[in-house]
């Protein structure tokens, strides 16, 4: 039944996904976006709040009957970047782009809300809409969401993440660990300054730098459990003088990447020791900002099992490795248990594809059925073996 509702409002979802395409918002920046999802919860009949944590909108759907409560979540924000697809709904915001298909998330957020409305009066508990501002740029959305209120009473939380590098079909899922603990290293390293000629009269602050890049990266290889995965990446040094001058100064910026709580904080401490080793033997002083960005994605075990075998009635499921992408999907299963998964998108008439963040970068809409009728299918699922345990 689900899913021929879903299929009827495919259409509609497809409209949806253009329009929102057409007027893609940026992260912290998005107004437009959310008043139209209100819109079209409140239109449906569903209980809207609007603002959740700033931009957010939560949108629930009360079933006839009691039970537990489901949320689906879908994030609404869009990247600074110039589209230079050809397509007829390409953007007309100069140089904001949905890039990452989040315009499609809220598309398949809405029509499963348009499919599950007509199912209220066998609906036992309730689902709720989570529509996320901001995923793209840490804080992110997700953790001032939480704070006003998005998950009370919710039992258990499902997204899904179309990914258009992988075969439109195929569904991929994994327990524990899915995306890693995205960080951010600024560094400042001062020495002394002088003549190209002197080297001896200065701290040369380009050499203690280079120093520090190449020292930091036995770190992964040496104070890190093998078995653990852990990523350092300095891909940002900045010194400008002249060619006979050494410099003063340099500024250097990376990532950290990592899934178990402990490496992070290994990872953190860590480059700081080396820095203070290199900096000290060499004379120089540095400043040392590490900023924490969205934590680890880690999949419930029972949530993640579920999922697969409702999936496998929609696509091929696959098991797939951890992703070093962030994702603050991340925040949400720190409160609640649920899943995080990806839906394939890979068009199989596209002869190339662009990744997400590409100025080309487009998805087949279909995916945007298959991942409904999962997350639909979940939910209903959920309710009624709940239901039926009679732990409602
Ligand atoms: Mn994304």
């Amino acid at each position: 039944m689900l899913e021929q509702l879903l299929e009827q409002q495919f259409d509609e979802m497809v409209a949806i996904r253009r329009h929102l395409h057409m007027y893609p918002e940026l992260s912290f920046y998005e107004v437009q976006t959310p008043a139209y999802i209100a819109n079209y919860h409140r239109k449906l009949g569903l209980d809207v709040r609007e603002h959740v944590g700033g931009r957010g909108v939560v949108a629930t759907l009360r079933g006839s009957k009691p039970g537990k409560t489901v949320a689906i979540r879908a994030d609404f924000d869009a990247l600074p970047i110039q589209e230079e697809t050809d397509v007829p709904y390409k953007s007309k915001h100069d140089g904001v782009m949905h890039a990452c298909g989040h315009d499609g998330h809220t598309a398949i957020a809405l029509g499963l809300a348009a499919a599950l409305v007509q199912l209220k009066d066998e609906l036992c508990g309730n689902v709720v809409f989570i529509h996320q501002f901001a995923e793209e740029i840490a804080p992110g959305g997700a953790k001032p969401m939480i704070e006003d209120g998005c998950l009370d009473g919710v039992d258990v939380i499902y997204g899904t993440h179309l990914w258009a590098p992988m075969p439109l079909g195929q569904i991929q899922v994994r327990e524990g660990a899915i995306m890693a603990a995205a960080d951010a290293v600024y560094i400042d390293i001062q020495g002394r300054g002088g003549h190209g000629a002197e080297p001896h009269a200065t701290v040369d602050a380009v050499l203690t730098g280079s120093q520090f890049v190449t020292a930091a990266q036995s770190i992964v290889s040496r104070k890190v459990d093998p078995l653990k995965p852990a990523v350092y990446s300095i891909g940002h040094f900045e010194a400008i003088n002249s060619f006979n001058v050494i410099a003063d100064r340099v500024h250097l910026k990376g990532t950290v990447r990592t899934f178990d709580a402990d490496v992070r904080d290994i990872m953190e401490r860590e480059i700081e020791a080396t820095l203070k080793a290199v900096c000290d033997a060499a004379g120089a002083t540095y400043v040392y900002r590490y900023e924490r960005g969205y934590p680890a994605v880690i999949n419930d075990a029972n949530e993640t099992a579920f999922i697969a075998n409702i999936a496998k009635k929609y696509a091929d499921v696959h098991v797939t490795s951890p992703m070093m992408i962030g994702e603050d999907f991340a925040y949400y299963m720190q409160h609640v248990p649920g899943t995080f998964f990806f839906t394939g998108a890979k068009s199989p008439e596209a002869d190339v594809v662009y990744p997400h963040h590409h100025a080309r970068f487009n998805f087949d809409e279909r995916a945007m059925l298959i991942a409904a009728k999962t997350l639909g299918d979940a939910t209903l699922t959920y309710l009624h073996v709940s239901r039926e345990k009679g732990d409602a």
